[in-house]
């Protein structure tokens, strides 16, 4: 058999075949030239939020018979966060801060009178409010929100003009009469049925990732359980060693793991942070049908840890490493400067934030800018934290009817050491109070006070 010989074959290359080479070869070039490699995009962003959760109610968390083997693997494969808080103990003010990375002192998304919105409310989120989403749209993002919004039903505070292309969900709680469901600005279903929830919100979620699989995208899918009235659906109702609380957040704790599955199959679960949290802490005086804070003192209205230090799981294979856990701390209203640093979006030059880039936490790379944290109820703030220590101007129970108590000097906590909060240092740390004094000082003289959006 004649194997030709690299010469013969070099040789065989005629004038001719070299010509259509080169223009073979100039038409690749030039079609290049046409066609630049598009720049990668941002990555898809989902936070999920869970309502009234406590600190202590997931397996990966500590919770003894609660089974939540999605959220742990999320936490196996992401980071967890052991000092995260919302921004404060009841459901509208924390949302608000969220989505705009302001303190709700700032925004009057709070009030000393009534702690959220209710459905006959006239207030909301103000138009001139920027949120997570309207910042993504400037780089042509497609946004949904999906489930428990709380920051005005009436249609000029929907999520829809707040730069969310679509809102399915109840626009307050679900105790709140009548827990009616709307689909954009439409009531759909009235009374909702919040058996099926769950399960619905999923079923949104998911169409939604599936429709805009090639990017980018951000869903807010805030939940509306374990909030109660609890309700879980028949596949998960009875299974749970914990009785209806424990269904209902084993039941969620499906639906994260159908969104991952669904990202996984996709093949975008490389391109997709994941943040998964709770709006405060448990609302205790439910007692059986309230959540667990763990090993932190009181839970939902407090501002002690319990009612707001929340659980939280950050997650994206292959940039936030496998497998960490970060005591570094952390606040609900940094995701807005995070997300704006992944998108490579600017953060708005006139607008006083409160919000701090924590890229660096979330990919391992550096501490976190976060040295401080002032825990709010209404407009009055209750207590302070700077670096380990948490001071304690006014303590009041979350839901006891008490009235606030005023500590002079405040009561000093060192969380690190004693995250229950039960031995008070103060008499042994006056440095650190004067130290603290000075924060707080600096803290409200930012503060410009705004009309409340709540009465
Ligand atoms: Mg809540």
């Amino acid at each position: 058999m004649f194997h030709p010989t690299p010469a013969l074959t070099l040789r065989r290359c005629s004038l001719a075949s070299r010509a259509v080479l080169a223009i073979t070869t100039w038409t690749i070039q030039a079609a290049a030239e046409d066609k630049k490699p598009e720049p990668p995009k941002p990555p898809n962003v989902i936070i999920i939020l869970a309502d009234d959760l406590g600190y202590g109610d997931l397996g990966c968390f500590g919770h003894p018979t609660i089974a939540t083997p999605n959220l742990d693997r999320m936490a196996r494969e992401g980071m967890r966060l052991t000092q995260f808080y919302s921004a404060a103990p009841v459901c509208t003010p924390s949302r608000a801060a969220l989505v705009t990375g302001r303190l709700p002192v700032r925004t009057g998304m709070t009030s000393d009178k009534r702690g959220v919105l209710f459905p006959d409310s006239k207030g909301g989120l103000q138009a001139g409010e920027i949120t997570i989403a309207e910042a993504l749209k400037t780089k042509n993002y497609a946004t949904a929100c999906i489930g428990k919004w709380h920051l005005g039903h009436l249609p000029q505070y929907l999520p829809t003009r707040h730069g969310f292309d679509s809102y399915y969900g109840i626009p307050y709680s679900n105790d709140m009469k009548p827990a009616v469901l709307l689909r954009n600005e439409r009531a759909i279903e009235d009374p909702v049925d919040q058996t099926t929830l769950t399960d619905r919100y999923t079923a949104e979620a998911l169409t939604f990732i599936r429709q805009n699989r090639k990017g980018p995208f951000f869903l807010y899918l805030p939940h509306n359980f374990p909030h109660v009235p609890l309700f879980a659906s028949s596949e998960f109702k009875g299974k749970s060693r914990r009785g209806l609380y424990g269904d209902v957040v084993e039941e969620l704790d499906a639906s994260v793991g159908r969104i991952l599955e669904t990202l996984r199959e996709l093949k975008i679960d490389d391109h997709t942070f994941v943040f998964f949290t709770s709006d405060n802490g448990p609302w205790l005086v439910k007692r059986g049908e309230g959540g667990s804070a763990g090993l932190l003192r009181e839970g939902k209205g407090s501002t002690w840890e319990g009612g707001m230090r929340e659980p939280a799981i950050a997650w994206w294979p292959g940039t936030i490493p496998a497998g960490r856990t970060s005591a570094e701390l952390a606040s609900m209203t940094d995701l807005f400067a995070t997300i704006h640093k992944l998108a490579d979006i600017e953060l708005p030059p006139d607008v006083t934030l409160d919000s701090l880039d924590l890229s660096g936490v979330l990919t391992g790379k550096s501490a976190s800018p976060r040295q401080s944290m002032f825990y709010y109820r209404g407009t009055r703030l209750m207590a302070a934290r700077m670096g380990a220590w948490k001071a304690h101007y006014l303590t009041q129970s979350g839901y006891g009817g008490d009235a606030p108590v005023p500590h002079d000097p405040p009561l000093l906590y060192d969380l690190e050491h004693d995250p229950s909060e039960k031995i008070d240092v103060a008499k042994s740390h006056p440095e650190v109070i004067a130290a603290m004094q000075k924060l707080v000082d600096e803290h409200k003289a930012t503060i410009v006070p705004v009309p409340s959006q709540l009465e």
